[in-house]
């Protein structure tokens, strides 16, 4: 079995498990009509025993699964899924990043799983008495982060935009700048007692949302400074004071410095 549990209900008609490897929690949420799973696993053969094990449990057709980005451990069950629409942002599969080519590769899998649904901004889903809204607000961990919201039940479905089992995961395809103003966006959707459910962890609530939010956005803000004061990247761990752990941040600093550093060379351009 590659489930660490069965699926344990966060609230009416929301139910979550966690699938290893990689503890990636997936969602199932269930109408009276039809359910939908919001992730699909890490590989073909665990997306075919998740979906089996959906059926079971949600007693109507599971008929949608959101894959919330483009990193295979979200994604790649769609392979393994039969008698679905998958939903996905419209780039999911438009310039794989080596993380996802090095995971095809591994399992052998030769073509990615290509989504039925594609959704540039908004898209809704009624089940029958619960309706799921699918948003996209811009890029952040990846270019094609969703966001799921089950309005009636005050969850929200997350992706890797919130982490709560260590650090974000910060990659060359994510977008420091945009990433504050993505969370704000999932903010706004939500109330003080909203929970959100992050693509790896436990459960959140607003507060810890906020908590992260301002991480972000602070290392970012940082670098802004550091950069502005000359400060080389190779020298930036040991010049401030950072959020994330030391492995998280000589990932994150590269990243970061690039980011600021094309802004700036962006702002001065019309002034040349
Ligand atoms: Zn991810």
């Amino acid at each position: 079995m590659t489930f660490t549990g069965a699926f344990h209900r966060i609230a009416p008609h929301v139910q979550v498990t966690t699938l290893e490897p990689h503890a990636v929690n997936v969602g199932l949420v269930v109408g009276s009509k039809r359910a939908a799973l919001i992730d699909a696993g890490s590989n073909p053969s665990q997306g075919r025993e998740l979906l089996d094990l959906a059926r079971r449990e949600a007693g109507v057709p599971v008929t949608h699964v959101v894959v919330t980005h483009a990193h295979h451990d979200h994604w790649f069950g769609v392979g393994g899924m039969t008698d679905i629409v998958a939903i996905a942002h419209e780039d999911l599969l438009a310039d794989p990043e080596e993380e996802v080519a090095d995971a095809a590769a591994a399992i052998g899998l030769e073509e990615l799983p290509e989504p039925n649904e594609t959704l540039s901004l908004v898209k809704g889903l009624e089940l029958g008495g619960v309706r799921l809204e699918i948003l996209h607000f811009g890029p952040a961990h990846t270019r094609t982060d969703l966001f799921v919201i089950v309005p009636d039940e005050d969850v929200i479905f997350v992706g890797d935009v919130i982490e709560s089992a260590g650090d974000p995961c910060f990659s060359a395809v994510s977008n420091l700048d945009g990433w504050p103003k993505v969370i704000d966006a999932v903010l706004g959707s939500s109330t003080e007692a909203t929970r959100f459910v992050p693509g790896h962890g436990d459960v959140v609530d607003r507060d810890f949302v906020f908590r992260q939010r301002a991480q972000i956005a602070m290392v970012r803000g940082t670098v802004e400074q550091l950069v502005g004061r000359g400060v080389a990247c190779e020298e930036a761990l040991g010049a401030a004071q950072w959020p994330f752990s030391e492995q998280t941040m000589a990932t994150l600093l590269p990243l970061a410095y690039r980011e600021v550093q094309a802004a700036g060379v962006r702002r001065r351009l019309p002034l040349v």
